[in-house]
């Protein structure tokens, strides 16, 4: 199939600020993509090779790009250098130089997706001394070939910047419109999805407008699932309403999410986002080998130990196992507890539709079967007497966690669900000054004074899932020490946008806006009523939307969350509630 219609789809989704007009150019790109590539379209979307859970990375240097671009240009490396530096993106950049060499070309091959995804493959695939030579030739030869707009996303994919920011919900509501004719289907497409996160395969089985087809599409070891989610309570008599009786309270650690799973002699880790982390921590790997269990999927929290007292450690000590040499080292310096919470499937049965009291009970005797000295299941109890909670609260604390989880005991794994099943009790609870929030970057100011060449203040926004939108809830710009300012600061730049995206709804004027890309942890005093910004606009108060006083960066990037998964606005009203609440008391 030729590349370049889809290119042009592309620059129109690029340029639309609406989410229905983005979603009617992927319904007009599906119907035109015959079966056999429609898999690779879907990964090309999502800015991958493969689903992401198989951890392919193409991540090419801007250094490297610059060269290839330089190549078969015929300009020099500092000509490229110079327009990129007045340009500030290298697919426009590439863009622009194809322009004037295209028309002089006269032998062109044409650039079809499956060379494009044949290239990117072997760039993909190729190591060694000779590996930067081979893909410079690589990529060369198809900007040799491409037109100017084929080369602007040839670019912005092999620089991991392609950043259509399509939300994944987008992606299942066009394939429903395109496939079945009908958006209602969104729901089955989106349970399938919860279970079995390859969406390259679902759009394959729709294209053959067989929506029965996606049941045969089962949770499978190696396959991550999409994560069951908490929400959030502001004490412990809240959760036994909820519950109707006794619940199962158990430690909150702080550290990263795992869903570890096994399939034979094969075990592979995956993060909250669905990520590969297989290779950060090997020593993990080991233990779950040695397991006597032929296939099982368990869900773990990652914490850093001290290496000699053994305590509990921040979960910022887990950075050093994020290191890609001397691992072997690292697991020495820095030794990490997994303490498992649920067990999902196990020889060859999936554990989801049993109640939580089951699966715990069968994760208990399996931990108890395979002794490990850094596993362990994670502390419980099982009660429904404040006394008892907190007790077991204050251990909590004093134990390193971050609060408590509470588990409805007669509840059913809900892959992707976030609900009142599992609740968590965060441990400010108990000092009404501080709550935390994980908030989407939208825009910045620009710095002055000191933060001269940085940004000086940030936009933030919470996720509303009814409209698919982030609403600006704050300003932040305290917080943030020099190095955190030069990390966010790099780290945003890659998702600069011209314009204010299609799904950030605010009113306020920013220096930059951004792709909705990065999560940021802040915490903030109160929640109060605001005419500026939108979070939660009109359903608390008319013409108000929520705004949180005083918020301050806690020093926690959350690199575990995608934006979809910040503090929602449903969230947002209820915290809203119990303060009005709390403050009437
Ligand atoms: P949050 O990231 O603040 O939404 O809190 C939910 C997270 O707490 C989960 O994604 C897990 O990473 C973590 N967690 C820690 N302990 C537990 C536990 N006992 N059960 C479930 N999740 C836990």
């Amino acid at each position: 199939m030729d590349f370049s219609p889809i290119a042009e789809i592309f620059e129109d989704m690029y340029k639309t600020n609406s989410r229905l007009v983005l979603i009617d150019h992927l319904v007009t790109l599906f119907n035109r993509t015959p079966f056999i590539i429609i898999k690779k379209i879907i990964y090309l979307l999502q800015g991958k090779l493969s689903p992401a859970y198989e951890g392919v990375e193409l991540g090419l240097g801007e250094k490297l790009t610059i060269k290839a671009i330089a190549e078969s240009s015929g300009i020099s490396v500092k000509e490229v250098e110079v327009k990129f530096g007045s340009v500030g993106d290298l697919g426009e950049v590439a863009k622009e130089i194809a322009k004037n060499k295209y028309q002089q070309t006269l032998i062109r091959e044409k650039i079809t997706i499956e060379r494009i995804y044949s290239t990117f493959e072997k760039i993909a695939k190729s190591t060694g001394s000779q590996s930067q030579f081979i893909k410079l030739r690589l990529i060369s030869s198809l900007l040799n070939d491409a037109t100017p707009l084929e080369s602007k996303y040839i670019i912005k994919f092999l620089l991991g910047t392609l950043r259509l920011g399509i939300a994944e919900y987008s992606i299942i509501d066009a394939l429903a419109i395109a496939y079945t004719g009908n958006k209602n289907n969104r729901k089955k497409i989106e349970e399938t999805y919860n279970v079995y996160t390859d969406l390259g395969t679902i759009a394959e089985i729709l294209c053959k407008r067989n929506l029965e087809g996606l049941n045969q599409l089962q949770m499978t070891p190696l396959k991550p699932i999409r994560p069951m989610l908490a929400e959030r309570i502001l004490d412990p008599t809240e959760g036994l309403k909820k519950a109707d009786g006794k619940i199962a309270f158990e430690y909150k650690l702080d550290g990263e999410r795992v869903q570890i799973h096994k399939d034979d002699s094969e075990v592979q880790l995956f993060s909250r986002s669905l990520e590969k982390i297989t290779k950060h921590y090997p020593d993990i790997v080991d233990s779950i080998k040695k397991f006597s269990i032929q296939n099982c999927i368990l869900e773990a929290e990652i914490v850093p130990l001290d290496l000699e007292t053994k305590r509990i450690q921040p979960f910022q000590e887990l950075m050093h196992r994020k290191r890609k040499y001397n691992i072997e080292n690292v697991i020495m310096k820095y030794p990490i507890k997994v303490f498992l919470f649920d067990i999902l499937y196990l020889e060859g049965k999936d554990l989801t539709e049993y109640e939580y009291t089951k699966r715990r009970a069968i994760l208990e005797s399996t931990a108890k079967k395979n002794r490990n000295n850094s596993i362990e299941v994670v502390k419980q109890i099982v009660s429904s007497e404040l006394k008892d909670i907190e007790i077991f609260f204050r251990n909590a604390k004093d134990d390193g966690c971050e609060g408590l989880m509470l588990k409805q005991l007669n509840s059913k794994y809900r892959a992707g669900a976030r609900e009142f099943l599992w609740m968590k009790l965060k441990k400010e609870y108990d000092n009404t000054l501080g709550d935390n929030f994980d908030l989407t970057v939208i825009g910045a100011l620009l710095g002055r004074g000191k933060r001269t060449g940085y940004y000086g203040a940030l936009l933030l926004a919470v996720y509303d899932k009814n409209s698919d939108t982030f609403q600006s809830i704050c300003k932040v710009g305290t917080g943030f020490s020099d190095r955190d300012l030069e990390l966010i600061y790099n780290e945003l730049k890659n998702y600069v946008v011209e314009k204010k995206y299609y799904n950030v709804n605010s009113n306020l004027k920013m220096d930059i806006w951004f792709t909705p890309k990065l999560v940021l942890e802040v915490i903030a005093s109160e929640i109060t009523l605001s005419p500026l910004h939108t979070a939660a606009y009109g359903l608390v108060q008319k013409n108000f939307g929520l705004a949180l006083r005083f918020p301050k960066y806690s020093g926690r990037i959350r690199v575990d969350k995608k934006p979809e998964d910040s503090t929602n606005t449903s969230e947002l009203i209820q915290l809203f509630n119990r303060q009005v609440k709390r403050n009437k008391l």
